[in-house]
């Protein structure tokens, strides 16, 4: 027997791959100004009633947040119109990935399915618990292959995942197409929607699967408060899904997750439509100009329902990134995705929008 003994798949175990740091970034090239649309954060910061609910519950960091966050789920409920039982809050909606690979699959025995360039977390997770991870290919012009995952699926696959809007592509999935993808399953598998992104859909009821869960058996929705409503950093996520389902994770999960200050800023959040409004505002505004104007300085750009668009430009992608940086601009290159050719890039605030477009206009004509 070894010495240091660790799980076999541990020693060859590719980490997650973060988006870099503005610290980072600052300190290598001595820049002091950073613009970061790297990682789909909210462009608009925090909100100030988000702020305000965070100085209030700091007073109370001394006490154990209660267990399962009832008044976050039940905020939660109200705010999406789903059941408070159907709801899981998580330490970011990747703890719910986790309780799900956790609670859900038999390691050695099951199988879970996704698509080729997806969200690496989803393999991450399988590996790291032990449950084989199948990938199909996606359809031309990287549409989501929802007939692929249907054919791919069977009696052992315990969870078949869909991002929609799908990240790094932008592309979303119709809530009709997704009905009849959870329907056509063998019995007993789920369909797991990453809904990330769909704040930024339009219309979401064409797009939305979250008001179908209740009335399913297998249909599993994601949400975070990292893209939309700003609190990346606090770490703060949930999944609605069956009531049946949702009792097994909350009996299984760790206590305490979700701490004092997510939970306060999490119904702070909810409740704050400005600053929700504002944040859309920006984003269809910024998107529409990203998708008019790259076309103009040669890139190829994929359609998007998301904060970010992907492109791939006339010049080798990696260089680019690399030039982008070197002037203080942070956009992630899609090579950790499998796609060393194209480039995402989420939407700002409108300068700094311009300023990334005029940057990569000059990083292309030189
Ligand atoms: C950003 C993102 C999430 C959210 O993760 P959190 O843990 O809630 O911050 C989930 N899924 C996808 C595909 C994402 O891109």
């Amino acid at each position: 027997m070894p010495s240091k003994r660790v799980r076999p798949e541990i020693l060859d175990f590719k980490p997650y791959v973060p988006g870099l740091s503005v610290e980072e970034i600052k300190a290598k090239y001595g820049l002091e100004k950073v613009i970061k649309l790297a990682s789909n954060e909210n462009p608009l910061g925090v909100s100030s009633e988000v702020e305000r609910a965070l100085r209030l519950a700091a007073a109370g960091a001394h006490r154990y947040p209660q267990n399962h966050n009832p008044r976050l789920n039940e905020a939660i409920a109200q705010a999406m119109s789903v059941p408070a039982e159907c709801v899981i809050s998580g330490n970011g909606s990747d703890e719910v990935i986790d309780l799900l690979m956790r609670v859900v699959p038999r390691p050695g025995v099951d199988n879970v399915i996704c698509y080729e360039h997806s969200f690496s977390m989803y393999g991450l997770t399988a590996r790291l618990c032990g449950v084989e991870y199948r990938e199909v290919p996606r359809g031309g012009n990287f549409r989501l292959p929802l007939e692929a995952l249907a054919e791919a699926a069977d009696r052992n696959t315990a969870m078949v995942i869909v991002t929609s809007p799908d990240n790094p592509t932008g592309l979303a999935a119709r809530a009709e197409e997704l009905q009849v993808l959870s329907g056509v399953l063998p019995a007993g598998t789920l369909l797991v929607v990453d809904e990330a992104y769909m704040d930024f859909s339009w219309p979401p009821e064409e797009y939305a699967m979250i008001s179908h869960v209740a009335d399913s058996e297998n249909i599993v929705v994601l949400r975070t408060f990292s893209k939309a409503y700003g609190l990346a950093g606090l770490r703060l996520g949930y999944g609605v899904m069956p009531a049946w389902l949702a009792g097994h994770v909350r009996r299984a999960r760790a206590p305490f997750t979700v701490n004092v200050m997510a939970e306060a800023a999490g119904i702070a959040a909810l409740a704050d439509d400005n600053f929700y409004s504002a944040t859309l505002d920006v984003v269809f505004k910024g998107r529409e100009r990203l998708l008019a104007r790259l076309p103009e300085l040669g890139c190829e750009v994929t359609p998007s329902q998301s904060n970010f668009v992907m492109f791939r430009p006339p010049k080798p992608a990696g260089d680019v990134c690399a030039r982008l940086l070197e002037r203080g601009i942070i956009v992630r290159h899609l090579k950790s995705f499998g796609l060393p050719e194209r480039i995402r890039v989420n939407l700002g605030l409108p300068e700094e929008t311009e300023t990334f477009l005029n940057v990569l206009g000059e990083v292309l004509r030189g």
